[in-house]
Protein backbone atom coordinates (compact mmCIF):
# COMPACT_ATOMS: atom_id res chain seq x y z
CA UNK A 1 0.00 0.00 0.00
CA UNK A 2 1.44 3.49 -0.73
CA UNK A 3 -0.18 5.96 2.10
CA UNK A 4 0.80 9.12 -0.18
CA UNK A 5 -1.89 7.69 -3.44
CA UNK A 6 -4.28 6.55 -0.60
CA UNK A 7 -3.68 9.98 0.31
CA UNK A 8 -4.41 11.63 -2.90
CA UNK A 9 -7.52 9.02 -3.71
CA UNK A 10 -9.24 9.35 -0.39
CA UNK A 11 -9.19 13.30 -0.80
CA UNK A 12 -10.85 13.28 -4.43
CA UNK A 13 -13.05 10.70 -3.63
CA UNK A 14 -13.95 12.34 -0.36
CA UNK A 15 -14.61 15.75 -2.18
CA UNK A 16 -16.89 13.49 -4.80
CA UNK A 17 -19.04 12.17 -2.27
CA UNK A 18 -19.81 16.16 -0.97
CA UNK A 19 -20.85 16.75 -4.25
CA UNK A 20 -24.41 17.28 -5.05
CA UNK A 21 -26.43 14.64 -6.78
CA UNK A 22 -27.58 16.12 -9.91
CA UNK A 23 -24.99 14.56 -12.95
CA UNK A 24 -23.91 11.74 -10.43
CA UNK A 25 -24.72 7.71 -11.99
CA UNK A 26 -27.92 6.23 -11.19
CA UNK A 27 -28.21 3.13 -9.36
CA UNK A 28 -27.04 0.89 -13.23
CA UNK A 29 -24.51 3.19 -14.06
CA UNK A 30 -20.97 3.50 -13.97
CA UNK A 31 -18.53 6.43 -14.28
CA UNK A 32 -14.96 7.41 -14.14
CA UNK A 33 -13.96 9.71 -11.92
CA UNK A 34 -10.79 12.06 -12.70
CA UNK A 35 -9.10 14.85 -10.04
CA UNK A 36 -5.97 17.00 -10.04
CA UNK A 37 -4.68 17.31 -6.34
CA UNK A 38 -2.33 20.29 -5.47
CA UNK A 39 0.32 19.75 -3.01
CA UNK A 40 2.19 22.90 -1.45
CA UNK A 41 5.34 23.56 0.16
CA UNK A 42 4.65 22.23 3.42
CA UNK A 43 3.69 18.87 1.57
CA UNK A 44 -0.49 19.80 2.19
CA UNK A 45 -2.67 18.42 -0.33
CA UNK A 46 -5.76 20.21 -1.71
CA UNK A 47 -8.17 19.09 -4.44
CA UNK A 48 -8.41 21.88 -7.30
CA UNK A 49 -10.17 20.16 -10.33
CA UNK A 50 -12.62 16.96 -10.32
CA UNK A 51 -15.02 15.53 -12.88
CA UNK A 52 -16.57 12.75 -13.88
CA UNK A 53 -17.22 11.76 -17.48
CA UNK A 54 -17.22 8.15 -20.06
CA UNK A 55 -18.61 9.77 -23.49
CA UNK A 56 -17.02 11.32 -26.85
CA UNK A 57 -18.72 12.53 -29.63
CA UNK A 58 -18.33 10.63 -33.27
CA UNK A 59 -16.80 12.25 -35.93
CA UNK A 60 -19.74 12.53 -37.43
CA UNK A 61 -21.25 14.91 -34.72
CA UNK A 62 -18.76 17.34 -34.28
CA UNK A 63 -18.82 17.65 -38.36
CA UNK A 64 -22.64 18.36 -37.79
CA UNK A 65 -22.40 20.38 -35.18
CA UNK A 66 -24.00 24.03 -35.95
CA UNK A 67 -21.63 27.27 -36.44
CA UNK A 68 -23.18 28.90 -33.24
CA UNK A 69 -21.50 25.63 -31.46
CA UNK A 70 -17.99 25.97 -32.79
CA UNK A 71 -15.97 26.45 -29.72
CA UNK A 72 -18.99 25.87 -27.33
CA UNK A 73 -19.49 21.91 -27.39
CA UNK A 74 -16.96 19.27 -25.86
CA UNK A 75 -15.85 16.67 -28.29
CA UNK A 76 -13.97 14.59 -25.74
CA UNK A 77 -15.68 14.45 -22.40
CA UNK A 78 -13.88 11.49 -20.70
CA UNK A 79 -13.17 12.29 -17.00
CA UNK A 80 -9.38 13.05 -17.23
CA UNK A 81 -10.01 15.27 -20.48
CA UNK A 82 -12.27 17.14 -18.37
CA UNK A 83 -10.44 17.00 -15.16
CA UNK A 84 -7.37 18.75 -17.13
CA UNK A 85 -9.84 21.49 -18.70
CA UNK A 86 -11.37 22.21 -14.98
CA UNK A 87 -7.39 22.67 -14.26
CA UNK A 88 -7.09 25.34 -16.92
CA UNK A 89 -9.82 27.50 -15.68
CA UNK A 90 -8.45 27.12 -11.64
CA UNK A 91 -5.11 28.24 -13.08
CA UNK A 92 -6.54 31.12 -14.80
CA UNK A 93 -8.52 32.06 -11.51
CA UNK A 94 -4.93 32.36 -10.06
CA UNK A 95 -3.70 33.70 -12.44
CA UNK A 96 -6.52 36.62 -12.40
CA UNK A 97 -6.34 36.68 -8.57
CA UNK A 98 -2.82 37.39 -8.49
CA UNK A 99 -3.05 40.07 -11.28
CA UNK A 100 -5.84 41.56 -9.01
CA UNK A 101 -3.11 41.92 -6.25
CA UNK A 102 -4.62 39.21 -3.92
CA UNK A 103 -3.31 35.50 -2.91
CA UNK A 104 -2.96 33.16 -5.26
CA UNK A 105 -1.90 29.65 -3.75
CA UNK A 106 -0.01 28.60 -7.24
CA UNK A 107 1.42 31.83 -9.11
CA UNK A 108 4.01 34.63 -8.09
CA UNK A 109 5.77 37.81 -9.93
CA UNK A 110 9.27 37.82 -10.06
CA UNK A 111 10.97 41.75 -9.87
CA UNK A 112 10.63 41.55 -13.94
CA UNK A 113 7.01 41.07 -13.49
CA UNK A 114 7.38 37.69 -15.51
CA UNK A 115 5.01 35.15 -13.91
CA UNK A 116 5.89 32.00 -12.12
CA UNK A 117 5.01 28.89 -10.00
CA UNK A 118 5.77 29.44 -6.83
CA UNK A 119 8.47 26.86 -4.87
CA UNK A 120 7.23 23.49 -3.29
CA UNK A 121 4.20 23.19 -5.43
CA UNK A 122 2.82 20.32 -7.33
CA UNK A 123 0.49 18.77 -8.77
CA UNK A 124 -1.04 15.01 -8.67
CA UNK A 125 -3.53 13.43 -11.36
CA UNK A 126 -5.72 11.13 -9.86
CA UNK A 127 -8.06 8.59 -11.57
CA UNK A 128 -10.24 5.88 -10.58
CA UNK A 129 -9.29 3.46 -13.14
CA UNK A 130 -6.55 2.93 -15.68
CA UNK A 131 -7.07 5.73 -18.81
CA UNK A 132 -8.46 3.85 -21.90
CA UNK A 133 -5.80 3.19 -24.97
CA UNK A 134 -2.22 1.58 -24.28
CA UNK A 135 -2.31 1.73 -20.35
CA UNK A 136 -5.13 -0.56 -20.24
CA UNK A 137 -3.69 -3.20 -22.25
CA UNK A 138 -2.08 -5.54 -19.68
CA UNK A 139 -2.30 -9.19 -19.11
CA UNK A 140 -5.55 -10.25 -17.07
CA UNK A 141 -3.29 -12.05 -13.99
CA UNK A 142 -0.93 -8.98 -14.21
CA UNK A 143 -1.43 -8.68 -10.95
CA UNK A 144 -2.76 -11.59 -8.88
CA UNK A 145 0.20 -11.42 -6.43
CA UNK A 146 -1.04 -14.25 -4.24
CA UNK A 147 -1.70 -16.65 -6.42
CA UNK A 148 1.95 -16.46 -7.84
CA UNK A 149 3.02 -18.06 -4.56
CA UNK A 150 0.14 -20.18 -4.22
CA UNK A 151 -1.91 -20.88 -7.13
CA UNK A 152 -5.29 -22.09 -7.02
CA UNK A 153 -5.94 -25.68 -8.36
CA UNK A 154 -7.59 -24.48 -11.53
CA UNK A 155 -5.05 -22.42 -13.09
CA UNK A 156 -2.19 -24.96 -11.79
CA UNK A 157 -4.36 -27.09 -13.89
CA UNK A 158 -4.37 -25.23 -16.94
CA UNK A 159 -0.40 -24.44 -16.15
CA UNK A 160 0.37 -28.14 -17.02
CA UNK A 161 -1.56 -28.33 -19.81
CA UNK A 162 0.78 -25.14 -21.25
CA UNK A 163 3.81 -26.89 -20.86
CA UNK A 164 2.20 -30.21 -22.32
CA UNK A 165 0.80 -28.37 -25.37
CA UNK A 166 3.15 -25.67 -25.60
CA UNK A 167 0.14 -23.42 -26.63
CA UNK A 168 1.57 -19.99 -27.30
CA UNK A 169 -1.36 -17.89 -25.95
CA UNK A 170 -0.27 -19.41 -22.45
CA UNK A 171 2.58 -18.21 -21.08
CA UNK A 172 4.23 -19.64 -17.51
CA UNK A 173 6.24 -17.81 -15.39
CA UNK A 174 9.73 -18.49 -14.29
CA UNK A 175 8.08 -19.52 -11.12
CA UNK A 176 5.47 -22.07 -12.99
CA UNK A 177 2.56 -20.91 -11.25
CA UNK A 178 1.41 -17.73 -13.10
CA UNK A 179 -0.41 -17.77 -16.36
CA UNK A 180 -1.39 -15.57 -18.76
CA UNK A 181 -3.99 -16.69 -21.25
CA UNK A 182 -5.51 -13.25 -22.39
CA UNK A 183 -5.21 -9.63 -21.71
CA UNK A 184 -7.36 -6.50 -20.64
CA UNK A 185 -8.79 -5.31 -24.25
CA UNK A 186 -9.14 -1.54 -24.80
CA UNK A 187 -11.81 -0.67 -27.25
CA UNK A 188 -9.77 1.91 -28.40
CA UNK A 189 -8.44 1.16 -31.71
CA UNK A 190 -4.94 2.16 -33.41
CA UNK A 191 -4.99 5.11 -35.49
CA UNK A 192 -5.33 4.37 -39.02
CA UNK A 193 -2.11 6.32 -39.88
CA UNK A 194 -0.35 4.05 -37.54
CA UNK A 195 1.90 1.74 -38.59
CA UNK A 196 1.58 -0.82 -35.82
CA UNK A 197 -1.81 -1.90 -36.25
CA UNK A 198 -4.05 -4.91 -33.61
CA UNK A 199 -3.84 -8.63 -34.57
CA UNK A 200 -6.88 -8.94 -33.04
CA UNK A 201 -5.85 -12.77 -32.39
CA UNK A 202 -7.62 -14.96 -29.54
CA UNK A 203 -5.59 -14.69 -25.93
CA UNK A 204 -2.44 -12.06 -25.75
CA UNK A 205 -2.23 -11.27 -29.07
CA UNK A 206 -5.28 -8.99 -29.70
CA UNK A 207 -3.45 -6.02 -29.08
CA UNK A 208 -0.59 -4.72 -30.31
CA UNK A 209 1.32 -2.57 -28.03
CA UNK A 210 2.55 0.90 -27.65
CA UNK A 211 0.28 2.43 -30.42
CA UNK A 212 -1.56 5.41 -30.72
CA UNK A 213 -4.86 5.12 -30.37
CA UNK A 214 -8.26 6.30 -30.90
CA UNK A 215 -10.91 7.01 -27.95
CA UNK A 216 -13.53 3.57 -27.50
CA UNK A 217 -16.91 3.50 -28.97
CA UNK A 218 -19.35 1.90 -30.94
CA UNK A 219 -20.75 2.83 -34.32
CA UNK A 220 -19.49 6.18 -35.54
CA UNK A 221 -15.88 6.29 -35.21
CA UNK A 222 -14.22 9.31 -32.69
CA UNK A 223 -11.28 11.81 -33.70
CA UNK A 224 -10.28 12.43 -30.56
CA UNK A 225 -6.91 10.35 -29.16
CA UNK A 226 -7.35 8.08 -26.21
CA UNK A 227 -7.08 9.13 -22.72
CA UNK A 228 -3.21 7.31 -22.41
CA UNK A 229 -2.08 8.91 -25.70
CA UNK A 230 -2.99 12.60 -24.23
CA UNK A 231 -1.40 12.03 -20.64
CA UNK A 232 1.74 11.34 -22.67
CA UNK A 233 1.46 14.33 -24.89
CA UNK A 234 0.97 16.76 -21.46
CA UNK A 235 3.57 14.41 -19.73
CA UNK A 236 5.66 15.87 -22.51
CA UNK A 237 4.78 19.47 -23.34
CA UNK A 238 3.24 20.18 -19.75
CA UNK A 239 -0.65 20.28 -18.78
CA UNK A 240 -1.04 23.82 -19.44
CA UNK A 241 -1.67 24.12 -23.02
CA UNK A 242 -0.82 26.47 -25.78
CA UNK A 243 -2.36 29.44 -24.42
CA UNK A 244 -0.78 29.68 -21.12
CA UNK A 245 2.46 29.02 -22.25
CA UNK A 246 2.22 32.20 -23.53
CA UNK A 247 2.56 33.47 -19.67
CA UNK A 248 4.02 30.47 -17.69
CA UNK A 249 6.51 27.69 -18.16
CA UNK A 250 5.57 23.91 -18.74
CA UNK A 251 3.97 22.65 -16.38
CA UNK A 252 4.40 18.87 -15.99
CA UNK A 253 2.24 16.41 -13.41
CA UNK A 254 4.31 14.91 -10.92
CA UNK A 255 2.81 11.76 -10.08
CA UNK A 256 -0.46 9.51 -11.30
CA UNK A 257 -2.50 7.32 -8.76
CA UNK A 258 -5.22 5.00 -9.97
CA UNK A 259 -7.95 4.15 -7.69
CA UNK A 260 -8.50 0.79 -5.81
CA UNK A 261 -10.35 -1.72 -6.68
CA UNK A 262 -9.69 -1.52 -10.99
CA UNK A 263 -7.50 -3.48 -12.80
CA UNK A 264 -4.01 -2.00 -12.77
CA UNK A 265 -0.50 -2.53 -14.22
CA UNK A 266 2.68 -0.92 -13.44
CA UNK A 267 4.54 -2.13 -16.31
CA UNK A 268 1.45 -1.15 -18.96
CA UNK A 269 0.84 2.62 -17.26
CA UNK A 270 4.98 2.97 -17.68
CA UNK A 271 4.68 2.03 -21.14
CA UNK A 272 1.82 4.35 -22.37
CA UNK A 273 2.68 7.18 -20.43
CA UNK A 274 6.47 7.26 -21.41
CA UNK A 275 8.27 4.11 -21.74
CA UNK A 276 7.05 3.64 -25.59
CA UNK A 277 8.19 7.59 -26.80
CA UNK A 278 12.21 6.50 -25.87
CA UNK A 279 14.29 6.49 -22.77
CA UNK A 280 14.90 10.79 -23.06
CA UNK A 281 11.07 10.78 -22.19
CA UNK A 282 10.17 12.53 -18.81
CA UNK A 283 8.65 10.28 -16.30
CA UNK A 284 6.06 10.67 -13.55
CA UNK A 285 5.18 8.53 -10.55
CA UNK A 286 2.43 6.00 -10.89
CA UNK A 287 1.05 4.60 -8.06
CA UNK A 288 -1.90 2.40 -7.38
CA UNK A 289 -4.40 3.44 -4.06
CA UNK A 290 -6.39 0.89 -1.77
CA UNK A 291 -9.31 3.18 -2.00
CA UNK A 292 -11.69 2.34 -4.75
CA UNK A 293 -14.35 4.73 -5.82
CA UNK A 294 -18.32 3.41 -5.59
CA UNK A 295 -19.35 4.20 -8.70
CA UNK A 296 -17.01 1.89 -11.27
CA UNK A 297 -18.41 -0.28 -13.89
CA UNK A 298 -19.98 -3.81 -12.26
CA UNK A 299 -21.69 -6.38 -12.13
CA UNK A 300 -25.00 -3.93 -10.92
CA UNK A 301 -23.21 -0.64 -12.73
CA UNK A 302 -23.64 -2.01 -16.15
CA UNK A 303 -24.27 1.15 -18.32
CA UNK A 304 -21.88 4.41 -18.54
CA UNK A 305 -23.12 7.83 -16.75
CA UNK A 306 -23.76 9.87 -19.89
CA UNK A 307 -23.40 12.88 -17.69
CA UNK A 308 -20.79 14.47 -16.93
CA UNK A 309 -20.04 16.59 -13.37
CA UNK A 310 -17.34 19.43 -13.71
CA UNK A 311 -15.98 20.90 -10.55
CA UNK A 312 -12.95 23.07 -9.77
CA UNK A 313 -11.74 25.29 -6.85
CA UNK A 314 -12.53 29.13 -8.55
CA UNK A 315 -14.20 31.84 -7.04
CA UNK A 316 -17.47 31.58 -9.11
CA UNK A 317 -19.35 28.80 -10.32
CA UNK A 318 -17.21 25.72 -9.08
CA UNK A 319 -19.82 23.22 -10.20
CA UNK A 320 -21.43 22.41 -13.38
CA UNK A 321 -23.07 19.52 -15.31
CA UNK A 322 -22.56 18.86 -18.84
CA UNK A 323 -24.25 16.04 -21.34
CA UNK A 324 -23.56 15.86 -25.14
CA UNK A 325 -20.48 18.12 -24.64
CA UNK A 326 -22.95 21.19 -23.75
CA UNK A 327 -24.19 22.36 -20.11
CA UNK A 328 -26.54 20.59 -18.71
CA UNK A 329 -29.96 22.17 -19.55
CA UNK A 330 -28.09 24.01 -22.97
CA UNK A 331 -30.47 25.33 -25.94
CA UNK A 332 -30.18 26.87 -29.14
CA UNK A 333 -32.49 29.81 -27.42
CA UNK A 334 -29.85 29.80 -24.65
CA UNK A 335 -26.64 30.17 -26.58
CA UNK A 336 -24.96 31.92 -24.29
CA UNK A 337 -25.40 29.37 -21.23
CA UNK A 338 -22.02 27.87 -21.74
CA UNK A 339 -20.01 25.70 -20.10
CA UNK A 340 -16.94 27.78 -18.36
CA UNK A 341 -14.37 24.61 -19.81
CA UNK A 342 -15.40 25.17 -22.86
CA UNK A 343 -12.98 26.38 -25.83
CA UNK A 344 -14.74 29.69 -25.98
CA UNK A 345 -15.23 30.45 -22.43
CA UNK A 346 -11.71 29.65 -21.42
CA UNK A 347 -10.32 32.20 -24.32
CA UNK A 348 -12.37 34.18 -22.90
CA UNK A 349 -11.24 33.95 -19.56
CA UNK A 350 -7.55 34.30 -21.42
CA UNK A 351 -7.84 37.19 -23.11
CA UNK A 352 -9.15 38.92 -20.10
CA UNK A 353 -6.27 37.56 -18.09
CA UNK A 354 -3.59 38.93 -20.77
CA UNK A 355 -5.63 42.58 -20.76
CA UNK A 356 -4.34 42.84 -16.98
CA UNK A 357 -1.33 41.51 -17.64
CA UNK A 358 1.92 44.06 -18.09
CA UNK A 359 4.88 40.90 -18.99
CA UNK A 360 3.11 40.25 -22.32
CA UNK A 361 4.00 42.24 -25.94
CA UNK A 362 1.30 44.58 -26.45
CA UNK A 363 0.46 43.18 -29.84
CA UNK A 364 -0.48 39.78 -28.06
CA UNK A 365 -3.32 42.13 -25.92
CA UNK A 366 -5.83 42.75 -28.58
CA UNK A 367 -6.05 39.44 -30.67
CA UNK A 368 -10.11 39.12 -30.14
CA UNK A 369 -10.34 39.97 -34.05
CA UNK A 370 -8.48 36.75 -35.00
CA UNK A 371 -9.88 33.20 -34.93
CA UNK A 372 -9.08 30.81 -31.88
CA UNK A 373 -7.17 28.74 -34.01
CA UNK A 374 -4.62 31.29 -34.83
CA UNK A 375 -4.42 32.19 -31.50
CA UNK A 376 -3.30 29.45 -30.55
CA UNK A 377 -0.23 29.87 -32.89
CA UNK A 378 1.22 32.89 -31.54
CA UNK A 379 2.44 30.53 -28.73
CA UNK A 380 5.51 30.14 -31.21
CA UNK A 381 7.19 27.85 -28.22
CA UNK A 382 4.47 25.46 -27.28
CA UNK A 383 3.32 25.15 -31.50
CA UNK A 384 7.27 24.37 -32.18
CA UNK A 385 7.60 21.93 -29.33
CA UNK A 386 4.64 19.79 -30.99
CA UNK A 387 5.34 19.99 -33.86
CA UNK A 388 8.83 18.65 -33.27
CA UNK A 389 7.15 15.94 -30.81
CA UNK A 390 4.71 14.78 -33.99
CA UNK A 391 7.77 14.44 -36.26
CA UNK A 392 10.06 12.46 -33.54
CA UNK A 393 7.89 10.60 -31.26
CA UNK A 394 3.79 11.25 -32.52
CA UNK A 395 4.14 10.06 -36.23
CA UNK A 396 0.99 8.83 -36.32
CA UNK A 397 -1.11 11.62 -34.11
CA UNK A 398 -3.88 12.84 -36.70
CA UNK A 399 -5.00 16.39 -37.08
CA UNK A 400 -8.31 17.20 -36.44
CA UNK A 401 -10.29 18.77 -38.71
CA UNK A 402 -9.78 22.58 -38.36
CA UNK A 403 -13.90 23.37 -37.47
CA UNK A 404 -14.48 23.24 -34.11
CA UNK A 405 -11.52 25.47 -33.94
CA UNK A 406 -12.73 27.91 -36.35
CA UNK A 407 -14.52 30.71 -34.12
CA UNK A 408 -13.65 34.59 -33.10
CA UNK A 409 -15.15 35.77 -29.97
ZN1 LIG B 1 -10.40 7.73 -21.73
Amino acid sequence: MNSFADKVAKLCLQKYNSLKKTGKPTSNEWTVLSGIVLENINGTLSVVSLTTGTKCLGGSDLLNTEIWERGSRLSDSHAEILARRAFLRYLYDQLDLLLNDQKSDVFALDSTDKIGIKPGILFHFFSTQTPCGDCSIFPKEAKVLDEEINPPAKIRKISALSEASNDSSLITTKKNCRIISDIYRTGAKCVSTEERQDLLEPGINYHVLGSLRTKPGRGDPTLSLSCSDKLAKWNILGVQGSFLSLLIAPLRLESITIGGGSPFSQEAMERGLYKRFGNDVARLKIFQATESFIHLKGTLRTQPCPTSIIWCSVRNRELEVAVEGRKQGATKKRKGNLLLISRRELLRIFLRIIEKYKGIDSEQRHPKKIGYYQFKQWSNLYQEAWKQLRLKKFHAWPTKPLESQDFIL
